[in-house]
This record gives C-alpha cells, structure tokens and sequence, in this order.
C-alpha cells in the first residue's frame, strides 16, 4: 500500500527535538514542604477578607460625579507628609496631611482630594496660607489662593479629626491588646486620610509621623527615622523614599515583639524586619523564617528586590490573608502556626513587593497584574525549593475548581479566584510561549520570562502599568504580535475544551503520525495555541509542538521509530479541558460475537470494509466523523449470518468526498456493535 501520511507545512507543527528524560528534582526536599499546596478553599484567604472589604466600602461610599474626579488629573502628587495622633480609645484619629504636588494644566485654581464625610476637617491652607474649602460627597475640594500654572508647584495641608468607619483603619485586640491596623486597598485610604486616592498617581516619597500610646510600636512604611517620647505617648516617624501609591501607606499599632534577619545580596545586606504579637513569639520566628531565602528566589526571576535600600519584613494583624504594604506586609494573625503551613501566603505578599509595590496596576481593572503575578510567585518559590515536580503540582492547584468565572481584565469583582489563579495560570502558558524559539521540551526554563519580566519592570519601574503594557513586552520578546494569546485569556473568558485523537501508521520508517485536535467550547470562540504533543515510540519519546489556530485541525509528523503512544500538552501548560476521543474507539461491545475490520490507517482511495455477524439480522454499518457526526450511511437492513464486504469510496452521504481527518466506522447489529477508526488522507 502507499505510504499517505505527509508532513505537512506552513507553520503548522515546529518539529522535532529528541528528548532527555525528565530532569530530576533539583536538590533534597526541604523539611517545612510536605505537599502543603492549597488547592481548595484554602486559597480564597487571598481574596476573600479583601474582597468582603471592598463591597462593603463600595455600598458605603457615595461615589463621588467622574466630572470632579477627573480633576484629579490636574495635578501630579509628590509628596504626602502624614502627622496624626491614633487613639485606640475612642478609635480616633486626629492631626494633619500635607500634599505636595505639580500643577498639569495651566491655571488650576481647584484641588480635589478624597477624604470621608465623617472625618471633620478643621482647616486647609495651600501654600502656608488659609484657604476655602468645602467637604461633601467623600471630596475635599480646596479652592487655590491662586492659581497654578503647568509645572508649578503647591502644597496643600489639611488638619482634620474623626472616627474612621469600614474598617480601612481597624481597631480591634488581640489577647487583651489594642492592635490598629490599615488595609486600605483599593480606595480605603480617604477613610483614614485625605488624598489622591487613585492607584495611577504615587508620590514619590512619604513621611509618616504616628503617635500613639507609649505602650506601643507603630510599625509603616519605609524607614524608622526617628523615635520621639513624649510621655504618655510616643510619636514614630517613618520616612517611605520610594515611590509609593495611597492603598500601599499602612499603620500597624500594639506591644510587637520585633526582630531582625537580614537577606544578603552581593557584598551587601538588608534588614527583615518582624514584628509579632508576643503570644506567638516563637511560631512567628519558625514560620517567618523563610524570608531572606524567598527574597533570593524571587529576585532570581524578577530582578534585584526593588526597596533594597530599606528594608522588607512583616507586622501581625488581626485579618484573615495579609497585605503587601510596601516594604511591610500586613501578616494575618491566623497565618502564623509555628509549622510553614502558609509559607505559600508569604510568598505570595512578597512577590506583591515587585508586582503591586514596584509595579502597581494603574487602574483596577487591570488588578491582575498584581495578583496573577503574586500568585504566580508562589509556584516559582515551591520550584526553588522542590524542582519542577513540586512547580507542576503547584500549578495545577491553580485550578482546584475546574472553572473560572469571568474575564481577567475587568473582573467581576476585583477580587476573585479568575484574577489571581487563572492570572497565575495565564503567567505559566506565557512562560512556555516565549520560549518556543527554544524547541520543546518537557520543562520549560524561566530565562524567557526573566527576560520578559527584566523589561516590563525597567519600563515601569516605581510606576504604573496597564495590561496593554504587559502586552507590548511580551510581544517584543515574542518577535510578533500577540493578540492572538491575550485578547482570548485576558479579555476573553473561559478556556477551550480540546476533543483530540491520534493515529499512527504501522510502517515505516519513517512512521507516520496524525494528531486530530478540535475545540468544542462553546462559552468562548477560538484559543490559537502551540500545544505540545509528545509521541511515544519504541526508540523513545519525541516532542513536537502543534500550532493550533483552527476549531478543527490535523497535524502529521513522521517519527524514526514505531509509535507506542501519544500525549496530549504533556507538561500540562495549557489552562483547558482535555478529552481523548480515540479511548475505546477500537473496541467491541460484544467480543467474539462478531467483528469489524478496517485497514489500519493508511487510507488512499476505497475503503474495504470487512464485518462479520453470527446470527441473521438488522445490520447498521456508519461512517461519523470524530465529533460523532454521521458522515455517511454504507449497510442498513437485514445481513445473514456470515462475513460481508462493504467498500466505502470516501464520500460523504450527499456524494461529495469527504475531509481528511478521523472517522469511525461503526457497526450496530442485534449481538452487538464494534467501532474502528479510520484515517482518510486525499
Ligand atoms: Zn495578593
């Protein structure tokens, strides 16, 4: 018989690189990681305190007319000077905000600032003097004593006093003790104090001055500058001399107990510093201790830690997850056990440091850009410390549930499990795409998305990003464009549902294979993608990568030996759900009782068809594609017992030839039914 299986070309398949077996784990199992993936509800203590945070603020807040909002754009902040007394008493806090900023337009005579109705604002000067003001709808709009042209500067400062309501700034206790703390994120800041409170304008430094009972540390952001007793009181003064945004500004405030570690990096070293409550001093060193080593491991893939020249480290707090407060996430009281049980959690925060704190999402649609990312960093530390098995675990944990709700961009809600699991996930498949120059392998190395990462932090260094950022560096390493990959997982939903079968000549060499892959969601249209196909052979396995762009697609590779199987994305780096359609396809309901037999994959012209039946009776013999559908009708009445030949010319019912592709064969009679598959290559 001919040989009638091809390759085909045009950029189809991008072949063919022998493969090593599996690179072994890297290094002994480190004692603190016993298969502690979350992989259930665990992992929705990332989002859920956050996300119960954020409806209750957006049913409080009376959101104030875009028209005053798109002030804001009026002015670039620099600077927020922060001097307030807390009090755990009456929960109050009282003192003043200085902002320093440049004026974008020429003449601004108004400055508009968030800060809630309930907070009672005692007086406003811009520039040293008294100005008017009026306070409504959650704004403070300061009217300029005069105004200020493009590139001028001003200096607002606002002296106010309150009761802080939605617990952006909590009070609560932890074993008898006053403990407050902020988590601000996304638009909490203005119920504490007065600003920009917008993700898309940092300042570029900030002092923070706390004063506060002097049975009590107040922990923030950035630097301890200075220590101040004033008796009954003391006053913390924290000087942040990065580039900061609203949300990031956070307070910590009870009897910590502190320590310090340090990460070293080159001949250098940087403080880590703990505060904990004092009740679960020794948990808190146990499971605090894998700091500096994570802080390696991420620098590894994202660059140089970004507030090397202060500091990182944790403040305990009484919520549920943690909050990655720039240089001090907000560590949830409940995560510290003594046992490393959310290590994955600490991860998760610092990794926020690069993605969130160094590069901050510039509007809230685009929140996966923090979260994917810090979730992402959670499968690269459990890689660090237990090599590729332990990363591939991790990343299927991603997807315990099996579906995610939404699209990435623009969410439902801005925190959900599709932001940060499937964003980690959308993370994984871009890291095996920019390294398809490489060629295929079962493990993809992370230099691609090192190098990915290196550019679109220089980009957008202490700044902000969108996704279309995100978009163009990748597209600039991947050497063309790429809308093909985000437009369906970014602002796309769902994920597609691949039916596939394989077939494979038995003669060669070389040996032909055909690999059939459809998609049939129908929640969502087409998701072009390389996929990795591995095809088992006697003399060992191969991996190729088939470049799907269509619904329904054929790929042929020719392999030196004959093939014993075919694996379908063997490295699991598509997010999908997967059906072998070929299982069983072979097999006889009733065995023995009669049977079915069709050439063995190469088909050129006819196909014979030979059946035979035990009894006389009612004899169906049908052609259907590999969706299931009825491509022709060859036998349907009463055969006698005995074998029959039928030839089958390759058409369709309607007399026009049919596809290349996979068909079945399959024959229905009173003992039973036998299917074989069949190849028709034209
Ligand atoms: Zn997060």
């Amino acid at each position: 018989m001919p040989r009638t299986f091809r390759n085909t070309l045009g950029g189809t398949f991008v072949v063919l690189a022998c493969l090593a077996a599996f690179s072994a784990a890297a290094g002994a199992r480190p004692v603190y990681l016993d298969d502690r993936h979350p992989g259930d509800d665990a992992r929705s203590i990332l989002w859920e305190p956050k996300q119960a945070a954020f409806e209750k603020l957006q049913a409080a807040l009376a959101l104030p007319p875009t028209a005053a909002r798109d002030t804001q754009d009026d002015f670039d902040v620099h600077y927020y000077d922060i001097d307030i007394e807390i009090d755990e008493g009456p929960e109050t806090v009282a003192g003043s905000v200085v902002m320093r900023a440049t004026s974008t337009i020429e003449g601004l005579s108004t400055v508009i600032l968030d800060l809630y109705d309930n907070m009672t604002v005692d007086s406003v000067a811009h520039d040293g003097a008294p100005a008017s003001y009026t306070h409504s709808s959650d704004l403070v709009t300061v009217t300029l004593n005069s105004a200020v042209n493009t590139g001028g500067d001003l200096e607002i400062e606002i002296v106010y006093h309150g009761a802080p309501v939605d617990d952006a700034l909590n009070f609560s206790t932890h074993d008898g003790t006053p403990i407050i703390s902020s988590l601000s994120e996304p638009i909490g800041a203005r119920q504490w104090w007065p600003c920009k409170d917008t993700p898309a304008d940092k300042a570029d430094s900030a002092r923070i001055a706390l004063t506060v009972d002097d049975a009590y540390i107040a922990v923030s952001n950035g630097m301890l500058i200075s220590e101040v007793d004033n008796g009954a009181t003391k006053t913390y003064t924290w000087f942040e001399s990065y580039p900061i945004t609203t949300y990031l500004i956070s307070v910590a405030i009870t009897n910590y107990s502190s320590w310090t570690d340090y990460y070293t990096y080159g001949r250098d070293i940087m403080p880590i510093e703990n505060y904990v409550y004092p009740e679960h001093y020794s948990n808190a060193v146990e499971d605090l201790n894998i700091t500096a080593e994570a802080i390696g491991a991420l620098a590894e893939v994202f660059g140089e830690y970004p507030f090397i020249d202060e500091r990182y480290g944790h403040a305990i707090f009484p919520w549920g997850g943690a909050m990655e407060h720039q240089t001090c996430t907000s560590y949830g009281r409940v995560l510290i056990r003594g046992d490393h049980y959310y290590d994955w959690i600490l991860v998760h925060e610092l990794g926020h440091q690069w993605w969130g704190d160094w590069v901050t999402c510039e509007t809230w649609d685009d929140i996966w850009l923090n979260e994917g990312f810090a979730s992402y960093s959670e499968a690269l530390w459990f890689e660090h410390v237990g090599g590729e098995s332990e990363y591939d675990d991790y990343v299927e944990s991603y997807d315990a549930y099996g579906y995610f709700d939404g699209p990435i961009y623009d969410p439902w809600s801005t925190f959900n499990r599709t932001v940060y699991d499937k964003g980690a996930l959308v993370l994984h498949m871009l890291r095996r795409i920019v390294e398809l120059d490489g060629g295929p392998q079962d493990h993809y190395p992370v230099d691609g998305l090192v190098a990915v990462m290196a550019d679109y932090g220089a980009a957008h260094s202490y700044g902000t990003a969108v996704t279309a950022d995100l978009q163009t560096v990748f597209e600039a390493h991947y050497g063309s464009g790429m809308d093909w990959f985000f437009q369906p997982w970014i602002y796309g939903e769902n994920r597609p549902d691949y039916r596939w079968s394989w077939l494979a000549s038995d003669q060669g060499p070389p040996y032909g294979v055909m690999v059939h892959v459809e998609q049939v969601q129908s929640n969502a249209g087409l998701f072009t993608m390389p996929i990795d196909i591995k095809i088992h052979t006697t003399a060992g396995d191969l991996l190729v990568v088939a470049w799907n762009d269509q619904l329904s697609q054929d790929f042929f590779f020719d392999v030196d030996a004959a093939v014993t199987d075919v694996s379908f994305d063997p490295g699991n780096w598509i997010l999908k759900y997967v059906t072998e359609i070929s299982t069983g396809a072979q097999e006889d309901v009733a065995p023995g009782a009669l049977s079915l037999s069709a050439p063995a994959g190469v088909i050129g012209g006819d196909v014979r068809l030979v059946f035979s039946v035990p009894t006389t009776g009612h004899v169906e013999l049908a052609v259907f594609d590999i969706a299931g559908r009825r491509v022709t009708t060859l036998t349907d009445g009463v055969a006698p017992s005995g074998t029959h030949e039928v030839v089958w010319n390759g058409s369709g019912s309607d007399g026009a030839p049919i596809a290349s592709g996979v068909y079945f064969a399959r024959l229905v009679a009173d003992s039973g039914t036998a299917s074989r598959k069949l190849l028709l290559v034209r």
